[in-house]
């Protein structure tokens, strides 16, 4: 097969002290994802993009939150540890595409040191990588601020 899809999403729920992270991107220092890692739903919803993609189950196979190894981690490990599974297996990047939806920050200005460092746990250009935001129009858990998602979908080749 030359080519395989994958998406991921995850949703994490706020609260109003700490750091959240975006792609491994700090974003706002007033708010924080309640989560068992670190909580960064853009890495979370990228990782299980690329199992689905490879047929590989989903975030919680490989790093179950029961396991003490995976407390407070930077998700940056489940994507390199989802990754070398995509490269050992002959694939490389296509394109991804990743939508993140908040009500606030305003993601705008942190769009480039995310599209960097997507791109370089993927070892893709930031061309092969594009980043959308958008709020929930005031509806619901994201829109009322209480809740931060993100999808994923990627294509992988080779
Ligand atoms: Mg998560």
């Amino acid at each position: 097969m030359t080519h395989r899809i994958g998406q991921g999403y995850d949703l994490h729920r706020l609260q109003p002290t700490g750091s959240l992270l975006l792609a491994g991107v700090t974003v706002s220092t007033d708010m924080s994802p309640i989560a068992y890692s670190d909580g960064d739903v853009v890495l979370h919803a990228l990782t299980d993009a690329i199992l689905g993609a490879l047929s590989l189950g989903d975030i919680g196979d490989h790093f179950p939150n029961s396991d003490p190894r995976w407390h407070n981690a930077p998700s940056e490990i489940f994507v390199t540890h989802a990754w070398s599974l995509a490269t050992s297996a002959g694939y490389r990047l296509n394109n991804l595409d990743i939508l993140i939806l908040a009500e606030r920050p305003k993601l705008q200005p942190f769009k480039p040191a995310m599209k960097s460092n997507l791109a370089r746990l993927l070892h893709a250009d930031e061309s092969q990588i594009n980043l959308k935001a958008g709020t929930n129009e005031s509806c619901d858990s994201i829109g009322r601020g209480e809740a931060i998602a993100a999808h994923a979908t990627l294509l992988l080749a080779r």
